[in-house]
């Protein structure tokens, strides 16, 4: 059967495939940001993303994690696990950036005592909000064995991630989650982690290797993810 595209999102398209248990994704090199008011394309983004995920999954799995990822089967496709996705994202904090500086008055690069998590609802029409455990709980979003096994894996996920990167060079500041469910019941971790979904700083000269390049128009965008796809493969 022809694959048939399930969805398309900012930054990936999801197709069926033969076997209805597992789907497609190819990452575009199409970027937005600000809600999407600001829209862009960077060269070779989604060839990038496509391999700096696999190369994080699989690091993730060698420490227990289970993720979506089957196989990479194109430069900017992997097969994946259909998963039936949670509809919150989950947001790791190690250093300040971002919408907590506006939010909270936290001056850029403040290093957090400890991992600070946060919950944004999913929905584009509401712009993401920040969401507590009662709206959570409320909305019937997660219940709260999910919630408690999310944090869970999102905290091993952000120890395991921030040594990886520290033996890189790079400061793991801030990164996005997304969890889901496989057919069994099990929460997997999905969709992606990359220079879109996270915060990297070099960790000498603290320069930005990441999406912030493009929000900000700092330039050196390809540059960033190009350096970002090199220290992964270290
Ligand atoms: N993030 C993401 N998708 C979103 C919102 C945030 O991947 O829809 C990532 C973002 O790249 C950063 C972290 O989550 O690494 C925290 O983002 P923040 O809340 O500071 O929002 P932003 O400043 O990106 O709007």
């Amino acid at each position: 059967m022809a694959p048939e595209k399930l969805y398309e999102g900012k930054a990936k398209i999801i197709y069926s495939t033969d076997d209805p248990e597992l789907i497609s994704q190819k990452f575009k090199n199409d970027a937005t940001a600000f809600d999407g008011k600001k829209k862009g394309q960077i060269e070779h983004k989604g060839v990038r993303n496509a391999a700096i995920t696999t190369r994080l999954f699989r690091v993730l799995e060698e420490q227990g994690i289970i993720t979506q990822l089957v196989e990479q089967t194109a430069d900017d496709t992997l097969l994946c696990k259909r998963l039936e996705m949670f509809q919150v994202e989950v947001v790791v904090r190690n250093y300040a950036a971002g919408s907590i500086c506006k939010r909270l008055g936290f001056d850029e690069g403040h290093k957090m005592k400890k991992p600070m998590l946060e919950f944004f609802l999913k929905d584009d029409s509401l712009g993401d909000p920040l969401i507590t455990d009662a709206h959570i709980e409320e909305l019937e979003l997660l219940t709260r064995a999910e919630r408690d096994e999310i944090e869970q894996l999102t905290l091993k996920i952000n120890e395991t991630l921030v040594q990886f990167f520290a033996e890189r060079k790079v400061l793991l500041v801030d990164f996005k989650l997304e969890f889901g469910k496989d057919s069994e019941g099990h929460i997997v971790l999905g969709d992606e982690i990359s220079p879109d979904t996270c915060r990297f700083w070099d960790a000498d000269s603290r320069e930005k290797l990441d999406k912030d390049r493009f929000r900000r128009d700092l330039g050196g965008v390809e540059e960033a993810y190009e350096e970002m796809l090199n220290r992964v493969n270290q």
